[in-house]
């Protein structure tokens, strides 16, 4: 999903709240209505409420007639109170009390707009990943060692020594596998994951790169506890776009020490010349990452 398009629903979405909202207020006036005492009470309040605003528009409020109000709004108050109702439940519960669900307070995005916004995006990237350790049918010793670490880390988290992994291998070795077997442990575990891969993620770096949205999309993938890009170097490049918003974001989540997982089938002198040096030390560095080689044949063919 784009995220113009999560924006798009995210405002849909609260302006069914909203729309909601005022509907079971205005739905349990016309209930409470079927009370005479209450109906009785509700219309001289109204009716003096009109007669105050067009007063008040002429200028010519008298005294009496504010008192009146009040009398008048104090009994409609006791008629519900009687039957147990706060007159406040009357007004549309919002869920939002600052901008009350409108998504904008003084012409400026809510936060909870924001956060809606995150939630429809972090959603789309909760995809149902296939692997899982107890699943793997791996025969290589070397690629067991390599799930035996990766299994070990999944166990520790968030005890980790060091926070990242580059697996690295051939196409069909099982490394999108691999990365999902980590996945779904961690998730298990209720750790926030993102998982897309590199292809996905420069989409969204270009769709999104000139727009007010981009902020919000670098915050959902900045704070996720763990993410994932799967098969790093398949994605075309964009000079600015491409390695500008890679280095920031994986700058940014390192600062945060955030684990970032990565799948790829480049080796570190492709690696270098496509991404460049400060990319690849923070993909690469053996102080703050696990490097896994799978080996083998595709298992695709077999
Ligand atoms: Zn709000």
């Amino acid at each position: 999903m784009q995220l113009s398009d999560a924006i798009k629903k995210a405002k849909e979405e609260l302006k069914r709240q909203r729309q909601n909202a005022q509907y079971e207020a205005s739905f349990l006036l016309d209930s409470l209505l079927t009370h005479p005492d209450i109906k009785e009470a509700y219309t001289s309040l109204r009716l003096l409420e009109v007669h105050h605003i067009r007063n008040k528009h002429n200028r010519a409020v008298t005294a009496s007639d504010e008192k009146n109000l009040i009398l008048a709004q104090n009994k409609f108050n006791k008629v519900l109170k009687n039957r147990g109702i706060s007159v406040d439940r009357l007004n549309p519960q919002y869920k939002c009390k600052n901008c009350f669900d409108t998504g904008y307070v003084a012409g400026k995005q809510c936060k909870c707009l924001t956060e809606l916004i995150k939630d429809i995006l972090y959603g789309e990237y909760l995809t149902v990943n296939k692997g899982r350790f107890e699943k793997s049918t791996e025969k290589l010793l070397k690629n067991r060692q390599c799930y035996q670490e990766a299994e070990e880390y999944c166990k520790a988290f968030p005890k980790i020594d060091k926070i990242n992994f580059l697996i690295k291998g051939h196409t069909g070795v099982g490394k999108t596998f691999l990365a999902d077997c980590i996945v779904n442990a961690l998730r298990d575990r209720n750790v926030n994951v993102i998982s897309v891969t590199a292809y996905e993620l420069n989409k969204m770096f270009f769709d999104d790169f000139m727009s007010e949205g981009h902020k919000i999309l670098m915050d959902v993938l900045i704070n996720a506890d763990v993410l994932v890009v799967d098969d790093l170097g398949k994605e075309p490049i964009y000079k600015k776009i491409s390695l500008e918003s890679l280095y920031s974001l994986l700058n940014e989540r390192q600062l945060k020490e955030k684990s970032t997982i990565i799948t790829t089938n480049l080796e570190a002198s492709e690696l270098l010349s496509r991404y460049g040096e400060s990319i690849l030390a923070r993909i690469a560095n053996k102080k703050t990452t696990h490097i896994l080689v799978l080996t083998g044949e595709d298992k695709r063919l077999s």
